[in-house]
């Protein structure tokens, strides 16, 4: 028998003006938006934030310079405009990142290169990031790792994001604003009676049945979303989804430098070769359609092709032996009827109907890089149902974390000033990961003894306390590949103290 537990976001009755569904960058950045325009607001996640491939991407915050070759202007100049708004809105989660294209003169002339980092530069509007420009690879410089017969390329910038704490951030900031924020929680089914919603919430932690009320859902389920449309009575689908599987591989530093590779490869794809936790570098990614998007994992055939495609340009091979791990997402494409899963347009298209005066809204598509504009325009699409709402807001307001008043690095400096105790490294990875929230994760502490217990590589029980109490982690997975990266730094012995740790919090 199931339990009826009461909603949570209120304690009266009063409908929800929105529930999102989907606690990917999409659904947290909607709800972030519609929270802040004094809509009331629930989210619904039936894993963790950032559970599904919100946490597998390249983690670039990109134009994305090969869907140039797509002409899709609209998106790139979109993305691009974007790309400059979030490094300035969430500066310790978004760094800018300079990329190095090696001249493959058999796969594209130097003329197409030139021609369309030209139009990158010329789309991206105003920038802080340098234009884009000829390098030689010769020698100690950009092309010491790679091969000697890469001798020319080009260079531009772009940005690096954590694609997880970018998911979360939003998350932190629509629950700030009032909205409620209900992970492992799933959107069994839906029925519109009455102009409103009556939904069913099915308690996946604890056990039990919720019952929500609201105006409008927002469809953000990802790879997901015609199976939500399935539990919603009387929706259509009003696009279809092509799922895009791509996978990482992580191997140890492949070259010294704060710089990214752009590969060509033979079949028209693209390879990056990104620096990841000062330590490695990710080599991603695949474009494999598949059928079943709710578990992907690598297959040795993307394993070997990037392997092969990496060790053409790198002096040294890549090898499977070197591999210190995996990942793969699924990306929930926007289906154009596009022959190649390379080609379908990475654009998103969101479709809206009112079901017996019900609004749902469906998103199919989209980039990390968007989730912002996209956001907006879910917004916009749904203001007919609530004309009281406020108006645009989140192109001006830093997410949680980001509010730093003269840069994070000075920022960085005063709390190094405050906390000297702890060492500067330390300091340093807190200010990446919370920003300028680190002060109250720090807040009250005096010496070492006052982080707690030390799990290894700078992760103590108060960050680990701290993300449980504000960032809804609630299993060591949570912690230590969402909250952070530790479950690749750290091992198995640490790893286990974690869970440890949790347990004993419970008990
Ligand atoms: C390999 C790869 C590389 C990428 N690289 C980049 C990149 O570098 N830059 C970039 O801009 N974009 C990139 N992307 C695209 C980007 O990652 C995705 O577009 C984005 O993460 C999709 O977010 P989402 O919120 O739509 O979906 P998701 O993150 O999948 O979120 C959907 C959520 O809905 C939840 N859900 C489903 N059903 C229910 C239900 N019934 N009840 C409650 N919750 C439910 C799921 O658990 C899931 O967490 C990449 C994607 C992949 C796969």
């Amino acid at each position: 028998m199931t339990t009826v537990l009461p909603r949570t976001p209120a304690s009266d009755d009063r409908p929800l003006d929105i529930l999102v569904v989907g606690g990917g960058i999409n659904g947290c950045g909607i709800a972030r938006d519609a929270a802040g325009r004094g809509l009331d607001v629930m989210l619904v996640e039936m894993g963790d934030i950032a559970g599904a491939t919100s946490q597998w991407s390249s983690k670039l915050i990109h134009g994305g310079l090969r869907y140039l070759e797509y002409y899709e202007f609209r998106l790139v100049r979109e993305s691009l405009r974007e790309r400059e708004v979030l490094l300035r809105l969430a500066p310790h989660l978004i760094e800018p990142l300079q990329f190095v294209v090696p001249h493959a003169a058999h796969l594209r002339p130097r003329w197409m290169i030139r021609a369309g980092l030209f139009l990158y530069d010329a789309l991206r509007g105003a920038s802080a990031l340098p234009r884009s420009r000829a390098v030689s690879l010769s020698g100690d410089g950009l092309g010491a790792a790679l091969s000697a017969r890469f001798t020319r390329g080009f260079c531009y910038y772009d940005a690096q994001a954590d694609d997880a704490r970018l998911t979360l951030a939003n998350a932190r900031g629509a629950a700030d604003l009032g909205a409620c924020i209900a992970t492992r929680t799933r959107l069994v089914s839906a029925r519109a009676e009455h102009g409103l919603w009556q939904v069913q919430l099915e308690d996946l932690l604890h056990g039990g049945v919720r019952r929500v009320a609201a105006r409008a859902i927002v469809n953000a389920a990802g790879p997901w979303v015609g199976e939500v449309q399935g539990r919603i009575d009387g929706a259509h689908a009003g696009a279809r989804i092509k799922h895009v599987k791509g996978s990482h591989i992580v191997v140890p530093r492949l070259h010294q430098g704060a710089y990214a590779y752009l590969l060509q490869n033979p079949d028209g794809r693209i390879l990056f070769a990104i620096p990841w936790l000062d330590r490695y570098t990710l080599l991603g990614t695949t474009d494999v359609p598949v059928e079943d998007y709710a578990a992907p994992a690598i297959d040795a055939a993307e394993i070997d092709y990037l392997c092969a495609r990496a060790s053409e340009y790198f002096a040294v091979p890549v090898r499977k032996s070197d591999i210190v791990t995996t990942y793969a997402g699924v990306r929930p494409l926007y289906d154009d009827g596009a022959g190649e899963a390379a080609a379908v347009t990475r654009d998103y298209v969101l479709h809206v109907e009112d079901i017996g005066g019900a609004a749902l809204l469906n998103v199919y598509g989209g980039k990390l890089t968007t989730y912002r504009k996209l956001s907006e325009q879910a917004m916009a699409r749904l203001a007919g149902h609530f004309p009281a709402m406020g108006k645009s807001w989140t192109h001006a307001a830093p997410l949680p974390g980001g509010d730093f008043d003269g840069g994070r690095a000075e920022f960085a400096g005063e709390l190094a000033g405050r906390f000297a105790w702890l060492p500067r490294e330390h300091l340093d990875v807190l200010v990446r990961r919370h920003g300028t929230r680190a002060a109250q994760l720090l807040d009250g502490c005096g010496m070492p003894a006052d982080l707690g217990e030390h799990f290894g590589a700078g992760f103590y029980a108060r960050e680990l306390e701290y993300m449980v109490a504000n960032e809804w982690a609630v299993t060591a997975d949570d912690l230590l590949m969402r909250r952070s990266k530790y479950g690749i730094i750290l091992d198995a012995a640490q790893r286990e103290r974690v869970t440890r740790h949790l347990e004993g919090m419970r008990s």
